[in-house]
């Protein structure tokens, strides 16, 4: 009883420590150049538990939540193949930790610029971890709570709306819910936002409409009540839950709740990870498995050379394979018989000095790679991503 009192007031002095006002943050002024007009979601699928990517259509990156300590390989290692160099943003939904158990060795794997988290501490050995990440990396952190808006650009925005207020039995009900807008297109996610929280957020002036929404709670009937549904009216419904979890997640009845209301659901236990895309008018849902081919790409801008290195011990045929220019989405296939040794190179040429040879192959004479921010990806001739670097 004693240690325990004394880690829950040893974790209640650092999260003291580390929070600072999020009431009067400056606003960063949007110095990155256009991204790729899309922002994407990548319910990454971390079994029981949440982990969500979002890259914002300004080049930054929000990561909420990280699944439990034992998938903290699975997000790093997704991170690093969609070429994520930094995470503006990390947000903790709330200290359960199938969310937030994983989060301390992704905050320690990437740059960092922020991180959210509710007013609320617990004494686990997770949440100690978590602390001392942020802290060892001399991060402060923000407190999310309903109202405060997060800068991701000029063409996207990020609203909590949840908790809005304090003191809950639950702490579900701290999970931070953030509603992401760009153009027309809407989206919501809910963490773990029980009861209590629900009921303030359908009783608050926040505009909840969604057309993607992250189900609450893993798809549980204590979540997802009748009257959120109806303000966020869903077409897309996205639950992230472990196949054969002890909690009987997801609850028909939620489900139930949602196909009513015209959702389609999507499930990570059934479908792995899931992406969406927008280009603010409307979500697609990218079917972006991972070819796990070991190769190297390279992208040199200003020379107009791409390369592409088998790392790996098989040769792979690259025929049909599609390299794209993500700022403009320019596409490149590959010829047919065009086959890479392990440890051979072969260079995508583009440009007026563009000239054919010995393993380079010459895409088109115009100039493809914008030289500010310009993402390169490669994908096999399935369409499935085998690589994509930022810069
Ligand atoms: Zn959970």
């Amino acid at each position: 009883m004693q240690f325990r009192l004394r880690r829950v007031l040893w974790a209640l002095a650092l999260l003291a420590m580390l929070l600072v006002s999020s009431g009067c943050q400056p606003t960063l002024p949007t110095e990155l150049p256009t991204g790729t007009d899309q922002l994407s979601v990548h319910f990454i699928d971390v079994g029981q538990g949440d982990a969500i990517l979002i890259q914002f259509p300004s080049g930054q990156n929000m990561l909420i939540d990280a699944g439990s300590n034992a998938y903290a390989p699975t997000v790093i290692s997704y991170l690093q193949q969609l070429g994520v160099q930094k995470l503006d943003y990390c947000v903790g939904t709330h200290p359960h930790e199938d969310h937030i158990g994983a989060l301390d060795d992704v905050i320690s794997a990437f740059p960092v610029e922020h991180v959210y988290l509710p007013k609320v501490a617990h004494t686990t050995r997770a949440f100690e971890n978590l602390l001392n990440a942020i802290s060892e990396k001399g991060l402060r952190v923000r407190e999310a709570k309903a109202g405060v808006a997060i800068d991701v650009g000029e063409q996207a925005s990020a609203l909590i709306v949840a908790p809005n207020s304090g003191d809950y039995q639950d702490l579900n009900d701290y999970s931070v819910v953030i509603k992401v807008s760009y153009g027309q297109t809407t989206a919501i996610f809910t963490g773990d936002a029980d009861r209590i929280s629900e009921q303030e957020m359908a009783a608050s002036s926040f505009d909840l409409q969604a057309d993607l929404l992250k189900v609450a709670h893993h798809g549980s009937r204590t979540s997802n009540a009748q009257e959120l549904l109806d303000r966020a009216q869903p077409e897309y419904a996205v639950i992230s839950v472990g196949a054969g979890n002890t909690y009987g997640h997801p609850h028909s009845e939620a489900v139930e709740r949602l196909t009513q209301l015209g959702a389609t659901v999507y499930r990570t236990d059934l479908m792995g990870n899931i992406v969406f895309k927008s280009d603010g008018v409307s979500f697609t849902y990218k079917q972006e498995k991972i070819n796990d081919a070991n190769l190297e790409l390279t992208v040199d801008r200003r020379a107009e050379v791409v390369s592409i290195t088998n790392a790996g011990l098989g040769a792979v045929d690259l025929t049909g394979w599609v390299l794209v220019s993500e700022v403009g989405d320019q596409r490149y296939t590959f010829p047919n018989s065009t086959r890479l040794q392990p440890g051979a190179s072969i260079q995508v040429l583009t440009g007026p000095d563009a000239k054919p040879g010995p393993n380079k192959l010459v895409w088109t004479k115009s100039y493809i790679w914008n030289n500010d921010y310009d993402p390169a990806a490669l994908y096999d001739a399935k369409g499935l991503l085998v690589k994509r670097i930022e810069r």
